[in-house]
């Protein structure tokens, strides 16, 4: 090591450029909110290839005066902040002084801004650094901002850029947040040209949702306010027949600044626990409202999360206000549209019976030409919904038949003294939950020729017994594997099919999401889900896989878009293809709480024999739990 040297200025923005500057939407981010610091209420945002050539902000806000120009972008300087205490009391979205010299150290920055008593605009230029003189210029009362070719000086970042689909669609994310923290803001994003949004300060909070996130998501939340002491919290929650497998439909606002805060996504998911299946998040938008001197939002450089001085008080009053409101609310009249939870309800029980039944004969090659020559008339979703056999509640399970030719025979079970001694004092027998944790089944033998029996119990578990002790097997679970399995082989002989829609389907996305689906276009058309662009985020599925007939396109894609948005890595086509499969043997399975006949069980445990890996559905839970024998004998004394 070398001795220690005082860092330049411009390393030191380099530094701090690090830290607040990530991509073009941090860029964006910084810039709306010194507008909505500037009193604006109007911001118009332009970004061309996605941010990295030029993302420009442009507010009607209280301008910057000439003398005060080299100072806004000087690092450490600030109008928000006077003295010390005021960093323990901040009311504006900025105070650090830091983003516009971080801009400016890494990216060609224009900044032109007139105050409302002065003749003339003035500008001034910094470029990779350098600032130049200030110079008067011709513009409105307000301020616009210029950021050219971000990080053009620091390769390394630059590098870690992603394609400007991806980019963009962060640059909407930040975009979504300003606009969603106060609907009262007349905005307008614009990319290369092209309107992405145009949102009037006439919106209401719902409408504005509705126009990020589609009129189905908008129509299905519910109010919620509540003022306790100091802290008011107000805002929307999503039916909990709407939800995704994500985490980032939780939009927080602390003070009109959007926030990610753990204790509270908490407690939002808590309110929810009981109302949605485990492994979905609910979906939110809540804003709170407390005292600035109750929370420090110093503690994250872009300020994303904050310290709440009360926290507990905080997590206790959303939960109370959400469980409230959902045990007021009959939340059974309102049946939700969208994205139905594949494994449990809310998809149509007839639909699920016609889809079932399509799938298992399309795994077992029945039926003919499906993506070959002759594919079934294409269905409207609406008129698909209404697809199936309203005379039967639920078509008998049909299930490929056990080849039993290639299978060893089995031992032949042997009761072992069924009248053994009981328990002396059955108050103090242990009970199976008891039981010390229990393996996971390994693919029992077949029982040569037995027909399988198991007890259906609660219309969920089939409980059945094995030679090595007793199966306690998850019915939902073990039918997905099957079918996965089934169309697993059934795919990898020949591609996937592509059913073309007559009438192309419009999807709303989150700004993300789309940006995410287009980006991995060719990727989705190999999967037979052929996608176009179609104005805001909304996204135009022209065909999709012919296998998935009976499911909504939309929950097709957003099931695909959630695949890719999950996890660090890029995922890959087998991946999604992967995915794809999970998707169809999800719904098309037997759900939990569907009552089964003798010979569907039957069936189904013959089934279970075939497919290696049985022990676990797609999505990795467990399909089944063996008790054995053993532990069984120790559990109640035996040995
Ligand atoms: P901060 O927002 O933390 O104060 P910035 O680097 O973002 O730091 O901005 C520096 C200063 O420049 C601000 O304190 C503000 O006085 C001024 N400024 C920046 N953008 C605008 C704008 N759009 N309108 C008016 N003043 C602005
Ligand atoms: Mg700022």
């Amino acid at each position: 090591m070398g001795r220690i040297r005082q860092l330049s200025q411009s390393l030191i923005n380099k530094i701090a450029a690090g830290e607040v500057i990530e991509r073009p939407a941090s860029v964006v981010k910084e810039l709306m909110e010194n507008a909505v610091d500037a009193g604006a209420t109007r911001i118009d945002v332009a970004v061309e290839t996605g941010g990295v050539d030029l993302v420009r902000v442009a507010d009607n806000g209280s301008g910057i005066a000439p003398d005060d120009l080299p100072l806004a972008v000087a690092s450490h300087a600030t109008s928000k902040l006077a003295e010390a205490d005021d960093l323990f009391c901040v009311r504006t979205l900025g105070f650090r002084g830091e983003a516009l010299a971080s801009i400016g150290e890494v990216s060609r920055l224009l900044v032109r801004s007139r105050t409302p008593d002065s003749p003339s605009g003035y500008q001034i230029e910094v470029n990779g650094g350098r600032v130049f003189e200030v110079a008067p210029c011709g513009c409105p009362v307000g301020t616009s901002i210029e950021v050219r070719q971000l990080f053009f000086n620091t390769p390394v970042r630059r590098k870690f850029l992603r394609s400007t689909q991806t980019e963009l669609g962060h640059v909407s994310e930040a975009f979504t947040r300003v606009a969603l923290a106060d609907p009262t803001l007349h905005c307008t994003l614009r990319h290369n040209d092209r309107a992405m949004f145009e949102l009037s300060a006439s919106d209401g909070w719902i409408e504005r949702i509705g126009r990020f996130f589609g009129r189905e998501l908008a129509e299905a939340l519910i109010w919620v306010e509540s003022t306790q002491g100091p802290i008011r919290l107000a805002g929307y929650a999503a039916h909990p027949g709407q939800t995704r497998s994500h985490n980032r439909m939780q939009y927080l606002f602390l003070n009109r600044r959007a926030i990610r805060d753990r204790s509270l996504q908490h407690a939002l998911a808590e309110a929810y626990r009981g109302l949605i299946m485990t492994g979905r998040y609910p979906i939110a938008f809540l804003s709170l409202e407390l005292p600035p001197d109750e929370v420090d939002v110093n503690v994250h450089p872009t300020k994303l999360e904050v310290r709440f001085q009360d926290s507990g008080r905080l997590y206790s009053q959303v939960l109370s206000t959400l469980r409230s409101k959902f045990l007021a609310t009959d939340l059974n009249t309102r049946v939700p549209s969208a994205t139905p939870d594949p494994s449990e309800t809310g998809i149509d029980p007839l639909q699920a019976v016609a889809m079932r039944q399509q799938v298992v004969d399309w795994a077992k090659g029945k039926v003919s030409g499906w993506g070959e020559q002759e594919t079934p008339p294409i269905l409207t979703p609406a008129a698909r919904s209404s697809y199936g056999d309203s005379s039967s509640p639920r078509a008998p399970l049909e299930l490929t038949r056990l080849d039993r030719s290639w299978a060893p025979a089995g031992r032949p079970t042997e009761p072992d003294d069924p009248f053994g001694p009981i328990p002396e004092n059955p108050a103090t027998a242990p009970t199976v939950a008891e039981v010390s944790t229990p393996v996971e089944a390994a693919p029992p033998e077949p029982l040569g020729g037995q027909p399988l029996h198991a007890l259906q119990v609660h219309n969920r578990y089939l409980v059945a017994e094995s030679d090595e002790g007793m199966l306690v097997i998850d019915q939902h679970a073990l039918h997905e594997r099957i079918l996965y399995e089934h169309l697993r082989q059934r795919v990898a002989q020949g591609s996937i099919e592509a059913q073309q829609l007559l009438v192309p389907e419009p999807v709303d996305l989150t700004p993300a999401e789309s940006a995410a689906a287009l980006e991995q276009r060719d990727v989705l058309a190999r999967l037979g889900l052929k996608i176009e662009p179609f104005g805001g985020d909304t996204i135009l599925v022209a065909s999709y896989p012919a296998m998935l007939a009976n499911i909504n396109p939309g929950e097709i894609l957003r099931g695909l878009v959630e695949c890719l948005l999950a996890g660090g890595k890029t995922p890959d086509h087998r991946d999604l293809f992967d995915e794809l499969l999970h998707t169809v043997a999800c719904k098309a399975a037997i759900k939990a709480g569907d009552r089964l006949s003798p010979a569907e069980i039957t069936s189904l445990l013959e089934q279970r024999h075939l497919i290696e890996d049985a022990h676990h559905c797609p999505h990795g839970r467990p399909t089944a739990l063996v008790f054995t024998r053993e532990q069984l004998d120790k559990h109640f004394k035996r040995v």
